[in-house]
């Protein structure tokens, strides 16, 4: 088959097989851009199942660019708790600040201007133009990759620049004339129901006539992707701080950085063990944990007294692996008048207010990573 026709033949089988078979996803009832924008930021390392009750509550707490750009962010993290890779949350929020004073809070449609908000990269600026607006633009992400590596046989490592730039250009000559926003939700669309990383469905696949791949029965082997390094693993030592006194009945959290990893959440005070041969909390005699959890703690201004093992929790990140000891401790050595002045254990060391005593009904106002939630609720529910 010609080239040119080989290309026509799936752009036109694609498209008439999206018309009959694509989902119905709230995002795609309108064209709104800020609709659009959302779900791809959540969409990213995400599931359509799981995205879909999270992007309903977004919108409605937040239902337009400006409501998000003026919202307080400890809200925008509450609203996106659960879902991970928060620094999405905090761009689209920052983006949003960046529409609103330089566009008037309209989102605008140029490469430049898309490119340019924060959080916003090569993927998302393509799948907004196309979709929202109807332009042509290649949104080439890994879903979109398989399928084309598939049906056009591209035996590149997909994980290189220069075959995503090779993908960008080839999807660019794909997309018929005003179809890009079906052509690029199409092309999604086969990747998510169709040619799925592992045992694509070749033989209900609109384009399997003429799909290289499968015809020299590569449809397995493709896409070529080196493997990502395995990420780092990281020992923590985690202490659940129950209060005296005042703040009897309720734990103490504490609030990360402004920048950073899970910047601006909440979570437990915790500290890493040095991963000296394999040392994992859960290896390690309670005792030696404990007393290295109270002296590390001790040294960030929180005095605690550890009193037992709990459990032993994990969580990964893209690069990171936490596996953590969590430890039961009582508050200590707190001066009294000190402790009741501050409704903030912060207040007391420190001055700040990256500090909390909370019930367990306080959970609903802080947004803490999925792991901590995991701790918490096994801990007050026991
Ligand atoms: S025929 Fe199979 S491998 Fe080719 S595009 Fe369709 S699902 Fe993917």
């Amino acid at each position: 088959m010609h080239n040119t026709e080989h290309k026509r033949y799936f752009s036109q089988e694609l498209l008439d097989w999206y018309e009959i078979n694509k989902r119905d996803l709230p995002w795609r009832r309108h064209r709104d851009p800020y609709y659009i924008w959302v779900s791809e930021i959540m969409l990213q390392q995400t599931r359509v199942d799981t995205v879909i009750p999270y992007f309903h509550r977004f919108i409605e707490r937040f239902p337009t660019i400006q409501s998000l750009a003026d919202a307080p962010e400890d809200d925008v993290l509450k609203c996106w708790e659960g879902l991970g890779y928060y620094s999405r949350a905090r761009n689209l929020q920052a983006a949003a600040r960046q529409v609103t004073e330089q566009y008037d809070g309209v989102m605008p449609s140029g490469k430049d201007e898309v490119s340019g908000l924060k959080g916003i990269g090569p993927y998302t600026s393509g799948a907004i133009r196309s979709i929202a607006f109807n332009i042509p633009a290649a949104a080439v992400d890994g879903n979109v990759m398989r399928v084309l590596s598939r049906y056009f046989l591209i035996e590149e490592d997909i994980m290189k620049v220069k075959t995503r730039t090779k993908m960008e250009e080839l999807v660019l000559t794909l997309v018929p004339d005003g179809r890009a926003s079906d052509f690029t939700q199409a092309l999604m669309e086969l990747g998510a129901l169709i040619c799925t990383p592992k045992s694509p469905k070749c033989l209900v696949c609109p384009v399997m006539e003429h799909c290289s791949a499968r015809l020299e029965g590569k449809e397995e082997s493709l896409p070529i992707k080196t493997k990502a390094k395995p990420p780092r693993p990281e020992y923590r030592l985690t202490a659940i701080v129950e209060g005296t006194g005042v703040h009897e009945g309720k734990i103490l959290i504490r609030k990360r950085p402004a920048a950073g990893l899970l910047a601006g959440m909440w979570e437990l005070p915790h500290v890493i063990v040095p991963a000296d041969g394999g040392s994992v909390p859960a290896a390690m005699p309670e005792e030696t944990a404990m007393v290295g959890l109270r002296d590390a703690l001790l040294e960030e201004g929180i005095p605690v007294q550890p009193i037992g093992h709990v459990m032993d929790a994990e969580h990964t990140f893209s690069h990171i692996q936490w596996n953590m000891g969590v430890y039961r401790c009582k508050w200590q050595d707190v001066p009294p008048a000190a402790l009741q002045a501050a409704e903030s254990a912060a207040a007391y060391e420190t001055g700040e207010e990256n500090f909390r005593w909370i019930h367990v009904q306080d959970m609903e106002r802080y947004a803490f990573p999925n792991v901590f939630i995991r701790i918490l609720k096994v801990y007050f529910s026991s």
